[in-house]
């Protein structure tokens, strides 16, 4: 028989995410690796799944979308950021912002066309670009204050390069992009005729003094950018799978046409709920609640690494902290957080994963703090035992 994996997916495996929440099964570490929120999501977004359920909401939803779910994402967005969405040509309920992603790059490119992405990058995005057809291109953000070279981006950009993606807050960095840096970015999508993909899924997750700037709502960016974002995290319920994509009226047709033929649509008593869930947070102080716990879980973190040796760099958004490993004598962020995970018992993500050429990563390891402070307490003290490492 023929070799039966074509060859689009030469270079990509297991997802590091995969491999290391098996891992730390397989050695009951506690898992700081895979971003996934340990604590549960909102009691009403819970119940009201369950009546939808037994309210038999169990057949198809339009394939864009439950209405009252798209009302509720216009609602926010327009709340939010000042710019208003129309519900009915202007947002797509998606299974996840993954497959938004993916139905958006399906919707656009043409076979050869290149795609920009910035390094590191979610792991995703370079094996969407190519399953797409396109040809991923990278410009990297330099470690360790993650700034973004412009000239570089500029010099990157050539005949074929149709589209850009860009994640805000960033995964795994925490780095959250200036306006500046952004109206930069948008006067090269402006004047290369680009296409922005917009990963905001962690809009909610800010810190400090950060502000999220949205880069559609930046001058000429609205009939050019797809804004993607998740409800997986605002409402901690990664494994709904509920995302969804805003974008003007003729990109968000490009986009439902693929997005038919994907999943058609995405389970419905979930869609139900998480309107539920986004109409009660725009109505009350949720958001703000979820920003403090989340700055209060950073900061545990934060000294849990910081009481082990691990100097932390800054993080201002997303659920992610990057601690420094150099002097721990590990060769490679793979080989230590593997280490840390078999012997420590506590796993870890190697950002590695997030680059074209894990030559050029950093040594770091990603820790997820999406947990309760319990969980973080017992990785602390799991933790603990690399102090006494450093000092042999
Ligand atoms: N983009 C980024 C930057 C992420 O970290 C994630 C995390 N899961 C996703 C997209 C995927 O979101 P979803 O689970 O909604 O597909
Ligand atoms: N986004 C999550 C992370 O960065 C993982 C999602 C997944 O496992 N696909 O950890």
């Amino acid at each position: 028989m023929r070799q039966v994996a074509a060859s689009r997916l030469r270079g990509f495996g297991t997802s590091v995410f995969s491999e290391m929440s098996r891992l730390a099964v397989e050695h009951e570490a506690i898992n700081l690796g895979q971003g996934f929120p340990d604590f549960p999501g909102p009691d009403l977004a819970k119940e009201a799944a369950a009546a939808a359920i037994q309210a038999d909401l169990n057949q198809y939803a339009p394939s864009h979308g439950l209405p009252r779910l798209r009302r509720a994402i216009a609602a926010t967005f327009a709340h939010t950021y000042g710019r208003a969405v129309d519900p009915e040509h202007e947002v797509t309920v998606t299974s996840g912002a993954t497959e938004a992603l993916l139905a958006t790059l399906l919707a656009v490119l043409e076979p050869g066309d290149e795609v920009i992405l910035i390094e590191p990058f979610y792991d995703a995005y370079p094996a969407q670009v190519t399953f797409a057809g396109g040809v991923p291109r990278y410009v990297p953000l330099q470690a360790p204050d993650w700034s973004l070279d412009l000239d570089a981006l500029a010099a990157a950009i050539g005949p074929r390069t149709r589209a850009l993606v860009i994640n805000t807050p960033h995964n795994p960095t925490g780095k959250v992009f200036s306006r500046a840096e952004l109206e930069g970015l948008a006067a090269l999508c402006r004047e290369h005729d680009l296409i922005a993909i917009s990963d905001e899924v962690y809009d909610r997750i800010i810190f400090d003094d950060a502000v999220h700037v949205p880069l559609a709502t930046l001058p000429g960016m609205w009939e050019r950018t797809v804004t993607l974002n998740s409800t997986g995290k605002t409402f901690s319920m990664t494994g709904w799978k509920v995302g969804y994509a805003i974008a003007a009226p003729a990109l968000t047709r490009a986009l439902r046409t693929t997005h038919q033929f994907i999943t058609f649509a995405t389970a419905t008593p979930l869609q139900e709920a998480m309107a539920v869930a986004l109409e009660y947070a725009l109505a009350s102080d949720y958001y703000a609640r979820l920003a403090a716990t989340y700055t209060d879980l950073r900061d545990r973190l934060r000294q849990a690494l910081e009481a082990a040796g691990l100097p932390v760099l800054p993080c201002r958004g997303s659920y992610f902290l990057l601690a420094d490993i150099a002097g721990l004598g590990f060769d490679s962020d793979v080989a230590f957080c593997r280490f840390l995970t078999a012997e420590v018992g506590v796993a870890a993500i190697p950002p590695s994963a997030f680059y074209a050429d894990p030559a050029r990563a950093p040594l770091l390891a990603r820790f997820c703090f999406a947990k309760r402070p319990e969980t973080i307490a017992a990785a602390a003290d799991r933790l603990a035992a690399l102090a006494s490492l450093r000092r042999h």
